[in-house]
């Protein structure tokens, strides 16, 4: 401790330090080794991330036969944009995933038989999706959250935020963090490998179904260090959340209830769109009808679903929407689109490892060109464990090619191999000397670091749209 810069309150060493405790940095943790020393962190408090938050559920491939069709909903609704390699690790490797999680005690409808259920969203040609009540988000995180509780080498620490990276020479050595709590304070966690599990940008809307707290730190960071960035002016509009005209989160109504049979309906009470059809189709029917109408929502209508189906499948929306004065059962509810996912975020290749050495990005925060231009529903919980497990396998690989490397070198005298020994024991001293000559001043207005980040990803993702503007129409001359 005493070779650290006086002005910061702490160091603390790690093997791998996680950012965000979401799905993906619980299902990273818990796919390390159990002799790496992991250092998670959260923004917030630990019940406080978007995966809590789902409601609808978690795709699987059903059975061989159902490949081609789940493959082309994604690629359909993700307007073809996909990358087809990393769809194809997805699909392949959802039962894998699936049997994981009921492992770890996850316990998802099934039917009379005992047999797994599944349900329907919009833009599947087939029911695929696996359920918990409407709160399967919750049931997996918690449990994940239980599990990683248990683990000795993992240390988690709440309301800590994320404000930069330790890196030289584009290679990642750990993070930059404040304390939210009074008095804050600013420390840094070194660590061999760094994973961004930090979520969507849900926190830049005035109305949107994410946390606020999420404000997509991990994107402003990645400028401020030239780190890749992907289509992060994709971003998903949902298009049924409950209207209010209070402050805060909105509240979803998922798109299984439509799935469902549930009806949108114009100021007439007449039905203007197929709900089923792909997300952003269906949002942009609504904003056009809500202007047709001159009204700040449409009505959706769970009439077509009998009283005991909501009351089992969607206790949760039931009660919520009875909270809020409207008894579904009975009438319709007012709904608007709001902002949901961010299909874009910082590029990643298949094993989900970012532009720069050492540094991994998973779950929302990241693109590997799953979704395309847009998500297909309940993708993204599979999407964000699925690439976790695998980052947690390169690392685990990279760890032991590096310890065999290391002690091949301690017994041989080629200068090849010299480097690389040199390479692996000159990370202490490069975080050293990182710590030593930093400017923590640069990190006091908490405030002014917010509205800075906020203003940095706005211009980022207008000057993305604008590229993608131009590309397409390229395109269309063509
Ligand atoms: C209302 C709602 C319903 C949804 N329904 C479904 C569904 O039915 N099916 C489906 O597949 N998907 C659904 N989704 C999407 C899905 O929940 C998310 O995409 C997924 O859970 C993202 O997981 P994650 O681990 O990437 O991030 P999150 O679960 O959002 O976790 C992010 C973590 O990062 C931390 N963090 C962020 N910034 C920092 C920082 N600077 N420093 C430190 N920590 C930081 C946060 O505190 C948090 O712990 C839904 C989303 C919402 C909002």
């Amino acid at each position: 401790m005493k070779e650290l810069n006086p002005n910061f309150n702490l160091n603390i060493q790690a093997d791998v330090i996680i950012v965000g405790t979401g799905v993906s940095g619980l299902y990273a943790a818990l796919n390390l080794p159990r002799n790496l020393k992991i250092v998670m962190i959260s923004k917030s408090d630990l019940e406080s991330s978007d995966s809590f938050l789902a409601q609808g559920g978690i795709c699987v491939l059903k059975n061989d036969a159902d490949y081609d069709s789940y493959f082309e909903d994604t690629m359909r609704a993700g307007h073809y944009e996909n990358n087809k390699d990393s769809v194809d690790i997805m699909i392949r490797s959802s039962q894998d995933i699936i049997h994981d999680l009921i492992g770890y005690g996850v316990d998802f409808e099934r039917d009379e038989h005992g047999a797994l259920a599944f349900t329907r969203e919009g833009a599947h040609s087939t029911p695929r999706i696996l359920y918990h009540e409407d709160v399967t988000g919750k049931e997996i995180t918690s449990h994940l959250l239980a599990h990683v509780k248990e683990l000795p080498n993992v240390t988690i620490l709440e309301q800590l935020t994320m404000l930069d990276i330790l890196e030289e020479d584009n290679t990642c050595y750990g993070i930059v963090c404040r304390s939210n709590k009074e008095p804050s304070s600013i420390l840094t966690i070194s660590a061999e490998y760094t994973i961004w599990a930090c979520g969507g940008i849900g926190g830049l809307y005035d109305h949107s179904t994410n946390f606020p707290h999420l404000t997509g730190d991990a994107l402003a960071i990645s400028l401020r260090h030239q780190i890749k960035l992907q289509n992060i002016d994709y971003i998903q509009i949902h298009p049924t959340t409950l209207y209010s005209n209070k402050p805060g989160r909105r509240f979803l109504i998922s798109e299984s209830v439509r799935g469902e049979g549930a009806l949108l309906l114009n100021k007439n009470k007449e039905r203007f769109v197929d709900e089923l059809l792909p997300r952003d189709v269906v949002a942009n029917a609504i904003h056009k009808q809500m202007k047709e109408d001159n009204a700040p929502f449409v009505w959706l209508s769970f009439a077509p679903i009998p009283k005991e189906d909501i009351i089992h499948h969607f206790p949760n929306i039931y009660k919520h929407c009875l909270e809020e004065g409207y008894d579904v059962t009975k009438e319709p509810i007012p709904v608007v689109p709001a902002q949901h996912y961010f299909m874009g975020g910082v590029d990643v290749n298949r094993y989900s490892q970012t532009s720069m050495e050492c540094l991994y990005a998973v779950g929302e925060t990241s693109c590997n060109g799953v979704h395309g231009k847009n998500r297909l529903a309940s993708n993204s919980l599979l999407e964000s464990l699925v690439f976790a497990k695998r980052a947690a396998k390169d690392i685990v690989k990279k760890i032991t090619n590096n310890s065999e490397q290391y002690s091949l070198l301690m017994n041989c005298n080629s200068s090849e191999n010299a480097i690389d020994c040199m390479k692996a024991t000159s990370s202490k001293a490069v975080v050293k000397k990182l710590i030593q000559a930093m400017d923590i001043s640069q990190y006091e207005n908490y405030e002014q670091w917010n509205v800075t980040n906020k203003t940095m990803i706005r211009n980022e993702i207008e000057r993305m749209r604008k590229e993608h503007e131009q590309h397409n129409k390229k395109i269309e001359c063509r």
